[in-house]
């Protein structure tokens, strides 16, 4: 999509600060972080929301949910401590869709934020 913000940073025609990247998926920091760790994930793929997906993307978005636990991971976010019943670090994963679901940019991402309270308002 030609004026798409995301499909220009996929394209690397806009800069960001990117953390992970293969063919299909990429993951960038937030500009405006709403968390101490703020990542987006997206499809290079231009698909406007989740609500345009369908059964065909099942593989693509389990291949972009299955990456959370290694970035939370190489964020220094993933949760620890359940055994003792110590837990800490986590994270939240959100996607908005659509004007009711506060979406911005009309590229699909997942919103990963996590680090350590407190925040200063994820939406
Ligand atoms: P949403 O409201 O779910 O559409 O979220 C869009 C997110 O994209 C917001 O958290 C913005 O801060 C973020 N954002 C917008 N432009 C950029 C950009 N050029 N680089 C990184 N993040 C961006």
């Amino acid at each position: 999509m030609a004026d798409c913000i995301f499909c220009k940073i996929a394209n690397k025609e806009l800069p960001s600060t990117v953390v992970y990247e293969n063919e299909r998926i990429m993951v960038f920091r937030d500009i405006h972080p709403a968390a101490p760790t703020h990542l987006l994930i997206i499809p290079k793929r231009h698909i406007p929301t989740l609500s345009h997906c369908t059964g065909g993307d099942a593989s693509l978005l389990g291949e972009m949910m299955a990456l959370i636990p290694e970035l939370a991971k190489q964020e220094g976010i993933q949760v620890e401590g359940l055994e003792s019943s110590a837990a800490k670090g986590g994270f939240r994963v959100v996607v908005n869709a659509g004007p009711d679901g506060h979406q911005d940019v009309y590229h699909l991402h997942i919103h990963l934020m996590g680090g350590p309270r407190p925040w200063k308002g994820a939406n």
